[in-house]
């Protein structure tokens, strides 16, 4: 099968059709126990049903963009998620909702949002995935996320095998999470987005984004300029897909922004005291969201700098892990992410996170 989603043939066992390492943007992962495809919602919940039936543990994979897996691959079944369409749910003067089948890839929704005069997903266009797991973590980007269009998910619930909606009020959206990720119970069928009907931009929040338009921070653009910038921002930082360039082999950013209480945030100032203001921004609450790449910069990892057997920082982005082919293993990869994630911690007492989902592996 052939399509937009992550298929390689670099990995281990290129020749073992059930090798992870085709179906992840990081070109790693052993074998799945089982490779089962779904092309509809019910197919999902099929497949899922008849694996538990099995007793066989289930890893619901989609893009692969968002999970490391273990060398030794998954020991279940594994059920990709390639289910399609998007259809108008609901319609008023202003807005309109759009339910979107979790297979869909996200940036092709983006793009349809966008040449339909739809708002509210702009700032996310060029992110790798499905548009069902855009939920799991709150996909976010450019000042937008999709927590503030989102206003339900259609899930399967493992606990019960019954299909319901959860509305967006108890996703338990917050930054990079909701009660989906690292939760095994539901298994998201749809999602409902409602979009403004404006020709704009909603306001630019991000102040990277609103140089490069050449607007203030606040200012709304057309849709289309959004998109075409954010794209052209992301790709110099090698955060679009492409297949011919191993800055792209990754997860997009291994560890999150940390988020420290007021207390830990001024013990940071004063060990990092030498280096100048460490980067930071405001959160929900007394806690203040820090720049895990300047961290990471600063504790001494720079851009391009190697790890073990073929992987590295990419050379565009000191958030990313890539791998950069040839001997690349997973246990390479999540050794770099510990070494930084240690280094981060000796030199500035603050714990560094991974963003993406850890399959059968650890750091
Ligand atoms: C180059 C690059 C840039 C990126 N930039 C960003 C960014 O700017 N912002 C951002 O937030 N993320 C970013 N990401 C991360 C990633 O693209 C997003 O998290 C994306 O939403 C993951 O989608 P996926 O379909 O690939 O999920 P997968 O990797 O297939 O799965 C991720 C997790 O979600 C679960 N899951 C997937 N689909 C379902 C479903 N239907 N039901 C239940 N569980 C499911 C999986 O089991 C797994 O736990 C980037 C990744 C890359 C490679």
């Amino acid at each position: 099968m052939s399509d937009v989603y992550a298929e390689s043939t670099t990995g281990a066992d290129p020749t073992d059709p059930a090798t992870l390492a085709r179906y992840t943007t990081l070109r790693l992962g052993g074998a799945a126990g089982r490779l089962e495809t779904a092309t509809s919602a019910d197919e999902i919940v099929h497949r899922v049903q008849e694996a538990e039936r099995r007793e066989d543990p289930v890893l619901i994979l989609a893009g692969g963009s968002n999970v490391v897996i273990g060398d030794r691959g998954f020991p279940g079944t594994v059920v990709l998620v390639r289910s399609r369409g998007l259809r108008v749910v609901g319609e008023d003067a202003d807005t309109v909702t759009v339910r979107v089948e979790a297979g869909e890839p996200w940036d092709d929704l983006v793009a349809a949002t966008v040449a339909n005069g739809w708002s509210g997903l702009e700032c996310l266009s060029g992110i790798p995935g499905s548009a069902g797991a855009t939920p799991i973590q709150n996909v976010g980007a450019y000042g937008q996320e999709v927590a503030e269009t989102v206003t339900g998910v259609q899930v399967y619930d493992r606990t019960d095998g019954s299909v319901g909606r959860i509305d967006a009020a108890d996703c338990g959206f917050v930054y990079r999470g909701s009660i989906f990720k690292y939760s095994d119970r539901w298994v998201v069928l749809s999602v409902d987005f409602r979009l403004a009907r404006s020709p704009l931009s909603g306001p630019v929040r991000y102040a990277e984004l609103a140089r490069a338009l050449g607007v203030e921070v606040g200012d709304q653009v057309p849709l289309a300029d959004a998109r075409a910038t954010v794209l052209r921002l992301r790709a110099g930082k090698g955060m679009v897909l492409d297949a011919a360039d191993p800055d792209t082999w990754s997860v997009g950013s291994f560890f999150t922004n940390p988020v420290l209480e007021l207390e830990a945030y001024e013990l940071l100032r004063e060990r990092a005291a030498d280096l100048g203001e460490p980067p930071a921004w405001p959160g929900a609450g007394d806690v203040v969201k820090v720049s895990a790449a300047w961290l990471i910069d600063k504790a001494g990892f720079v851009k391009g700098h190697p790890g073990p057997e073929g992987v590295a920082i990419s050379s565009k982005h000191t958030l990313a892990l890539t791998n950069r082919g040839g001997t690349a293993s997973t246990a390479a990869l999540v050794a770099l992410a510990r070494e930084i994630r240690d280094a981060v911690h000796d030199r500035f007492g603050v714990t560094l996170h991974p963003e993406p989902v850890l399959i059968n592996c650890t750091i």
